[in-house]
């Protein structure tokens, strides 16, 4: 029986009520810690060690340093511990003014001058991407089947279909217009990145009528090449399938909604930029 734990570092909790509707490893793992869910106060020795959240506070710091020596092997869960994720949105200047001007605040976990994903602290064993990865991807992880396989896209997992002659002239946004059943996306004008974002979600928003994010990060095809590159593939794919002004396509995806998943592979903060391997991403 593999012994795990969770360390929740600064995020929503999403990846953890995630986890939890993956419920068929109750029997065959033993959850060791996990705040709210299990009464142990710290991690013991553990065969793996499930983090999820950035490195936003000197406090997440200290957790995250004293967890892993207690680990086997590392995962880092979810964008916001792959790349920082929603919480770099809270390295702008007037986020951090709004957050110092209430005096309460003074005596939390002091914050870091940014915003750090995992593996800029510790080693990283495996990443497990998506906001958060599905409970499928959760059972993946523990159970290793020999038999699990990725989809390359998300694009292989949607059923909707691509029409060489519907071809929009303009994006319509994300909330806007109502969504025709089966017809891909993009031929109806939504910004959908499923193209060229790694599958395994089961195309779980596409298939409701949601364009895809791309929360579960570059396809192999780009991982290891960079973000630039699977912006620009983007971009072909859009310049094919639509008459949308190429400028019109380059704002969307420079919206805070998707550059925090289209930069989530590589270590867009540095100057050199960091790809991970995709060896390590499930
Ligand atoms: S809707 Fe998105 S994921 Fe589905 S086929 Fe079109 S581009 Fe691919
Ligand atoms: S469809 Fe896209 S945004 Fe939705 S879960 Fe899958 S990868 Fe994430």
């Amino acid at each position: 029986m593999q012994r795990f734990a969770v360390l929740q570092l600064t995020g929503c909790a999403g990846c953890e009520v995630s986890l939890l509707n993956a419920e068929e490893w109750v029997d065959q793992h033993e959850l060791v810690y996990m705040p709210l869910v299990t009464s142990a106060y710290s991690i013991p020795e553990v065969d793996l060690l499930l983090v999820t959240g950035s490195v936003q506070t000197d406090e997440d710091l200290y957790k995250l340093r004293r967890a892993v020596r207690r680990a086997k092997k590392v995962v880092a869960v979810g964008t916001c511990a792959i790349s920082g994720g929603v919480l770099n949105l809270g390295d702008r200047d007037e986020i951090r003014e709004l957050f110092f001007a209430e005096e309460s605040r003074y005596h939390l976990p002091k914050l870091l001058p940014r915003c750090r994903p995992i593996d800029t602290v510790v080693s990283v064993d495996q990443y497990l991407p998506g906001c958060p990865p599905t409970p499928e991807l959760f059972m993946a992880l523990l159970f290793d089947p020999p038999d699990f396989k990725i989809a390359q896209t998300v694009c292989e997992e949607c059923d909707r279909k691509k029409h060489k002659k519907m071809r929009p002239a303009h994006l319509i946004g994300f909330q806007h217009g109502t969504v025709l059943p089966d017809i891909c996306l993009i031929n109806q004008g939504y910004l959908c990145i499923g193209v060229s974002t790694r599958g395994g979600c089961r195309a779980l928003c596409t298939r409701a009528g949601q364009p895809c994010v791309g929360c579960r990060g570059a396809s192999n095809a780009f991982i290891e090449k960079g973000s630039k590159k699977w912006f620009a593939t983007i971009q072909r794919i859009f310049s094919k399938m639509t008459d949308i002004p190429a400028h019109e396509i380059e704002a969307a995806l420079r919206s805070p909604q998707l550059s925090l998943f289209l930069s989530q592979f590589s270590d867009y903060a540095s100057k050199e930029p960091q790809p991970r391997l995709k060896a390590k991403v499930l």
